[in-house]
């Protein structure tokens, strides 16, 4: 047995809700960094498939779904119980996050979640806007709380690898790249400091830029919708508006392109599915590819947070957003939605470390604009990695799960930060307990831009010359 280091000690109950992949993910990850009773440990999910997990480690499980009318009868009492402050991870679906935390604000228990997850039905209410419906307008949902309920018991939102750790990465790669540039290179103290930098540094933007080579040994059946992690999120979040940070250099709305009439005005939508809509990005083992502009809250999170203001203008803010490349069985799967009208496949699997034969998770962050370029900075976490690393979870799942115990680490050792999201944490401390889990972390720089190989007179294009970095560049149409 190795001796792990224990970063945490927590003494109250836990409850962990959602025993998904993600959810499965994570037990070990605490077990061996955060001393806790397993006793004072709760799991409550609606299916049980995988209880047998915490059958043998002695760890209660309630199998039943959160609902609007029970949440707070099931709640309370674990919550309460021993009279200690207690933990929840909420690690599921169809379960409103800004419920769970007012709750959490109530009782004074600290909370982690890795999305801002509505209670079911919201992603396809059609008596909401396409505005309403969105990840912004979530992500308000949650600040909007805060605004009301400023501090209190710490509760980290959206801390997963993406929203979460690519917080993270976004600021290491902003002091790599003030050191390669001959910019001061020491570490902002301040929100509007890191803004500061992003802007002397000349960023216009920040793909969340990733290309999952994961592959099943099975071929993926006709009409099985197959993913590396949760089908129900992915077709979900796949399901709401493009949505995107909105950069000051931005010339022009995209065709189809909105601005939300409410909240800080930092990001635009478009009238189509995310799971439509494609952009030009880069990762190192891809090199150029095609990623899905699906909506994340790290999108409007980062712009919003590296906004500079004057005067209450912005004056400064990068583009920002996901050009995700998932599994190529994902690929498939979303084609084959698409040609159904969106209407998803009647069954799904979520491939499992034991599925797989081989791949990595490429996940980082691709800076641009700026002196040398672009500069990408991120995990390349492979499947062998992740079998010798920890069990229960692809590569996928464990970057995720990493940076759930760091954020619940984090939590720990900040009690009292109120509603946080993963940029206005400390990063150095997240990435000093996640990294160990993320195999090799590497900055690679490019010369590729979303004009290289374009223009070659085979077809008439509508292309910015003056500048590369324009959105209407990077998008596919
Ligand atoms: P999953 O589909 O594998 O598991 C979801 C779990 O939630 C299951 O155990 C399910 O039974 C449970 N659940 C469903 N309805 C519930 C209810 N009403 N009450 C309690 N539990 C309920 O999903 P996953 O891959 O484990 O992902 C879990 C969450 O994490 C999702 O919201 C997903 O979007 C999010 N996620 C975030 C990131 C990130 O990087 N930020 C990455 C992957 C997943």
């Amino acid at each position: 047995m190795t001796d792990w280091t224990q970063h945490a000690q927590f003494d109250g109950p836990i409850v962990l809700i959602g025993f998904g992949s993600i959810g499965k993910g994570v037990l070990p990850l605490l077990e061996r960094h955060i001393g806790f009773d397993k006793a004072q440990m709760t799991v409550i999910a609606p299916d049980d498939a995988d209880r047998a997990l915490l059958d043998e480690r002695g760890i209660a499980f309630h199998k039943l779904g959160l609902t609007i009318d029970n949440y707070i009868k099931v709640l309370k009492p674990l919550l309460t119980a021993g009279g200690k402050q207690a933990l929840v991870i909420n690690l599921s679906v169809d379960v409103s996050s800004v419920a769970m935390v007012r709750l959490c604000k109530e009782l004074g228990a600290l909370y982690i979640d890795t999305v801002v997850e509505p209670w079911p039905g919201f992603y396809t209410d059609k008596r909401l806007t396409v505005s309403q419906r969105s990840n912004y307008a979530l992500r308000e949902s949650m600040m909007d709380l805060r605004r009301a309920h400023p501090g209190g018991p710490t509760a980290v939102t959206t801390c997963g690898a993406n929203p979460g750790m690519v917080s993270w990465f976004v600021k290491q790669a902003l002091l790599n790249i003030a050191e390669a540039t001959g910019f001061d290179a020491s570490e902002p103290q301040t929100q509007e400091g890191w803004g500061q930098l992003a802007q002397q540094l000349g960023i216009k933007g920040i793909h969340i830029a990733e290309c999952d080579t994961q592959r099943a040994k099975t071929p993926k059946p006709r009409g099985v919708f197959v993913n590396t992690w949760s089908v129900e999120g992915f077709v979900s979040e796949g399901l709401q508006p493009a949505e995107l940070g909105w950069g000051t250099h931005e010339k022009a709305l995209p065709l189809e392109g909105q601005r939300h009439d409410f909240g800080p005005d930092c990001a635009i939508y478009m009238l189509r599915p995310g799971a439509g809509t494609r952009v030009r990005s880069w990762t190192p083992t891809a090199g150029p590819q095609h990623g899905f502009l699906v909506t994340h809250n790290e999108a409007i999170s980062i712009a919003d947070y590296l906004t500079v203001h004057q005067d209450g203008k912005a004056v400064y803010r990068p583009t920002c957003h996901y050009a995700y490349h998932p599994a190529d069985d994902a690929v498939l799967s979303l084609d084959e939605m698409a040609g159904q009208q969106w209407e998803r496949q009647a069954t799904w699997t979520i491939l499992g470390e034991a599925d797989i034969v081989d791949g990595i998770d490429e996940l980082g962050v691709l800076l641009y604009g700026h002196a040398k370029n672009a500069y990408w900075y991120g995990s390349q976490l492979s499947i062998e990695q992740t079998r010798e690393l920890a069990p229960y979870q692809n590569a996928t799942g464990l970057q995720v799960t990493s940076a759930v115990l760091a954020g619940i680490v984090w939590a720990i050792e900040n009690p009292t930060a109120g509603i946080v999201e993963a940029d206005e944490m400390d990063f150095k401390r997240c990435l000093e307990i996640q990294t160990p889990y993320l195999g090799p972390v590497v900055g690679a720089y490019t010369d590729w831009t979303p004009l290289t190989h374009r223009g070659d007179g085979l077809f008439p294009e509508d292309l910015d010359r003056e500048d590369p970095w324009q959105f209407s560049n990077v998008l596919v149409r």
